[in-house]
């Protein structure tokens, strides 16, 4: 399989005011978000609604459609503090979030489209960015210190993982995580974001 490149994707923008600067610029993980309902035309509406204090860099819709609300330059306000792999970290700041339009109560419970285009673009990232290794591709629940969520049930997480991997395979392990001092200077950054879902 090949790596897919920006301009092979279809992304759709669809700004979000709920965003601010990434203060370090390293990005080091990417995080998954469920939605909670099938309607992606409403969590659309929600995540670039100024009073829900939310957002997501990419939104991914039952047809496959991606939509990115966020620059990837920009600290999207959708994690809030994190830990992974066993340290704390400000996750807006290190991150970029993917939310996957789906309740988990339809069959299936996310489209082949959807798959397909969530492979693409976490291929994309980790190639863009090359200090994201495929365990830092993370669930919201997983990883959030407080509330967290992620695609419901059904979602095969492992699909998605395996694949990217596997097209990664033949290429140099990546950098990965941050050094002792980005995480020193993160935490003491840290700041609880307005509306991480
Ligand atoms: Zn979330």
């Amino acid at each position: 399989m090949s790596q897919p490149d920006r301009n092979d994707l279809s992304i759709i923008p669809m700004a979000s005011p709920n965003f601010d600067c990434r203060r370090y610029r390293k990005v080091v993980a990417i995080v998954l978000h469920g939605t909670g309902s099938n309607d992606g035309l409403e969590q659309l509406t929600r995540l670039r609604n100024p009073a829900s204090r939310a957002s997501v860099h990419y939104l991914v819709e039952r047809d496959g459609q991606i939509y990115q609300l966020v620059a990837d330059k920009d600290r999207a306000w959708h994690a809030g503090p994190c830990r992974l792999h066993g340290r704390v970290i400000d996750m807006d700041e290190h991150s970029i979030g993917i939310a996957v339009v789906g309740d988990g109560r339809e069959d299936p419970a996310y489209t082949r489209a959807q798959y397909d285009s969530l492979r693409d673009l976490v291929s994309m990232l980790m190639e863009e960015y090359g200090t994201i290794p495929p365990r830092n591709v993370v669930r919201h629940r997983d990883v959030a210190v407080g509330r967290g969520d992620g695609p419901s049930t059904g979602f095969d997480f492992d699909l998605v993982i395996h694949e990217v991997v596997e097209r990664r395979q033949t290429k140099a392990e990546a950098p990965n995580d941050l050094t002792a001092s980005e995480q020193a200077a993160s935490q003491a950054g840290m700041e609880l974001p307005p509306g991480a879902s």
